[in-house]
């Protein structure tokens, strides 16, 4: 964890700003104060200068001495603060004007600001007659205002740099005091949270800061360590005797709410079921505690039966069991996983005499990481409740929609299922011709489904369906199964036809896979080179690698494999370059290159090349039209397939059309 901006900076930027602009407001108060007060005392001294020649000056203005008057203004000037003076007569006319000092420029503003010039004007008197009110003349002082000027910059040079200064060092002692007493600690307390190691969260206490025991940060550390004890006790809780619920000794709510809490935390995809039993409700009272003791055991053993070990088992209540299911992210996973509770808990169960047939409401909400634990509980309660209100034994999604989904998915498993069972699912056949002679060399071993209106036929995107409902396996065996069963017969009667059969890739990723086929070969005592798997490239098999470590025991018990759809797979061309790697026999170029003949041959002219320089059999699907097979047999395709040959047809149709000639029996 990294601070962009601490703490320290931000709050220098602050104080600075903050002083700054009230040692603004402070230095503009106290300029104006002083150069008022400087004002003022200008005043005072002219006025006593003034007054000092008044007394001679009333005199020679009376006798009309104009160069007595005027050596006596004379006088004036050694002051050095005089820069003009003027005598004006009453009726305004100027009598007398002496000027001291030349004037300087001083700027406009400072004149307009703190009103400049400053003048005084003191009324001359008669002393023959001093009865007389009437002033003989006015004495007009000036002050020179360039030195008010330079006052008044000396002034704001001294504060500026002075306040500046005090800022500059209030902010440093103020952001040396907060870094030191709480940047500082507050780093420390961080890093070592961060530091801590996973096993030492859970009760982990932090130490005191010195000095700041009294102050927020040790509150926060109080706060934090007190937080932390709490959660210590609780998970002491949790791992102690106290979270289990009496008599069936399973974990408890406050475990369950715990663990949920965990798959909150960490976003799981589960689903939480409520298993109300209502058997358990309507005995109380009824039947003598140990009988109860007795079908509570009892059931919870039956429920655990049923439940894989990531699932955990909870008691809530006196009657509410809850299943934390993990492991199951589909409804219709859930619903199954509900259905195989109610079977156990339905079962007959004599109980020290007493027949019981057990009864229970199930409820579930699925969790797909938008709920709190306690909304996640709530929810899967209030589906047990409204399971409760539709009967007995039912079961219940939270969300509606999630109920449909189930349902729908499970229709479809048990439909297929039901298709197998009933032999609605059937094994046809397709030759594959040698372009060549025009004989049958081979036949690929194709899925069909007997439809309501009886005709059979491959449903468009069955084969993913039942990938998707995870039935591939099953029906995936069943197809190798009956496909094994009719080479074998073949094989009785001495023909040794060659028969394909696709491979899905989850099949083929499937862990008892390749025991399973050398089990069938086994069983059916069939040639292992006369069943070829036809596996499709895909995203599953990428990895030529992993292929390979799959493939190379069965290739070694001597099965063909062939690559089913070439070209057509997004890794098609890379392939190549791994074919060297794979284990493969035969390559059969898709359907879509062999339509473009003969027109578009580049791509299927380099697969030819390469499968013949890795010496594999070719086989091109799809063939319609002469055009196309003649195209091929020039190109030396050996084996052709498609619907200018033969459709699929049932088995026996096909062992009538083409195995009933004796080439395919084998010279003994
Ligand atoms: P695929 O393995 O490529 O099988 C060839 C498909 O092309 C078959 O369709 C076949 O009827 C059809 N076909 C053959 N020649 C021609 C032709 O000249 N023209 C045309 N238009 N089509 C031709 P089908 O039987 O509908 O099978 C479709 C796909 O279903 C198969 O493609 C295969 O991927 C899958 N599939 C079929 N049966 C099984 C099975 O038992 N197991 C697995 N895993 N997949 C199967
Ligand atoms: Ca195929
Ligand atoms: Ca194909």
């Amino acid at each position: 964890m990294r601070v962009s901006r601490s703490l320290t900076i931000k709050q220098m930027a602050m104080v600075s700003a903050v002083t700054m602009l009230f040692v603004f407001i402070f230095c503009v108060i106290l300029l104006f104060h002083s150069v008022q007060q400087n004002r003022y005392n200008t005043a005072s001294q002219l006025e006593s200068i003034a007054r000092s020649v008044r007394g001679p000056l009333s005199a020679a203005i009376l006798k009309g001495d104009i160069p007595q008057a005027e050596t006596i203004l004379q006088g004036i000037q050694p002051a050095g603060i005089v820069s003009r003076a003027d005598v004006v007569l009453p009726n305004q006319f100027q009598a007398l004007r002496m000027s001291f000092i030349p004037e300087r420029p001083v700027p406009m503003m400072i004149m307009r600001l703190f009103e400049l010039p400053v003048q005084i004007s003191l009324p001359v008197y008669s002393l023959e007659r001093p009865a007389n009110p009437q002033p003989l003349a006015y004495l007009v002082l000036q002050a020179d205002s360039y030195r008010m000027h330079k006052f008044v910059m000396s002034w704001i040079s001294t504060l500026v740099t002075t306040y500046l200064l005090l800022t500059l060092m209030l902010t440093v002692a103020l952001t040396w005091c907060i870094n030191r007493l709480i940047v500082h600690p507050l780093r420390r307390i961080a890093r070592e949270l961060n530091d801590l190691s996973p096993q030492d969260q859970v009760g982990h206490q932090l130490p005191l800061p010195r000095l700041h025991h009294d102050d927020e940060i040790g509150m926060l550390v109080r706060s934090y360590n007190i937080n932390q004890q709490r959660l210590l006790r609780q998970h002491d809780e949790l791992n102690s005797h106290a979270t289990r619920f009496p008599v069936s000794e399973l974990p408890n709510k406050a475990f369950l709410m715990a663990m949920l809490e965990q798959a909150v935390e960490r976003q799981q995809t589960t689903a939480l079921m409520v298993v109300a039993c209502e058997t358990l409700q309507d005995t109380a009272g009824v039947l003598k505690e140990s009988q109860r003791e007795m079908l509570l055991l009892t059931l919870v053993e039956k429920i655990k039966s049923v439940l894989a070990p990531r699932m955990s088992l909870t008691q809530v209540s006196g009657y509410d069991f809850v299943i934390l299911a993990h492991g199951v992210k589909e409804p219709w996973h859930a619903i199954t996983l509900g259905q195989q509770v109610l079977t156990v808990i339905n079962e007959r169960l004599p109980i020290q005499g007493i027949q019981l047939r057990p009864s229970a409401s199930i409820g579930i909400a699925m969790y797909y990481g938008d709920l709190t634990a306690e909304q996640l509980y709530r929810r899967a309660f209030s589906a047990a409740f409204s399971a409760r209100r539709k009967g007995k034994n039912q079961i219940q999604f939270f969300e509606p929609e999630q109920m449909e989904k189930a349902q729908q998915r499970l229709t479809q498993e048990s439909d297929i299922l039901t298709a197998l069972d009933n032999n609605h699912f059937a094994i046809w056949l397709q030759p594959q011709m040698s372009l060549l002679t025009g004989r049958v060399e081979s036949a690929e071993a194709l899925l069909r489904v007997q439809q309501p209106d009886g005709s059979w036929e491959l449903p468009d995107g069955l084969i993913d369906d039942i990938e998707s409902c995870g039935l591939m396996v099953t029906v995936g065996h069943w197809v190798l199964e009956e496909s094994c069963r009719l080479l074998s017969a073949w094989q009785e009667r001495g023909i040794a036809l060659p028969l394909s059969v696709n491979l899905s890739a989850l099949q083929l990723m499937h862990p008892t896979m390749v025991s399973e086929v050398l089990e069938l070969i086994n069983r059916y005592r069939i040639k292992p080179d006369t069943l070829i798997l036809e596996i499709t490239e895909s995203r599953r098999i990428d990895d030529p690698n992993e292929a390979v470590a799959i493939l190379k025991p069965l290739r070694n018990a001597g099965i063909r494999i062939a690559l089913d759809d070439f070209g057509m797979g997004y890794a098609g061309l890379r392939q190549l370059q791994h074919m060297k790697t794979l284990p493969v026999d035969v390559l059969k170029i898709d359907k879509t290159f062999v339509d473009g003949l003969p027109e578009d041959s580049s791509l299927v002219q380099a697969i030819i090349q390469m499968a013949r320089s890795l010496n594999l059999t070719i086989i091109a699907e799809g063939i319609e039209t002469d055009t196309q097979r003649d195209w091929l047999a020039e190109a030396g395709v050996e084996i052709g397939q498609g619907f200018l040959f033969a459709r699929a047809v049932p088995s026996d149709q096909f062992e009538q059309r083409y195995l009933t000639d004796a080439r395919h029996h084998e010279k003994a």
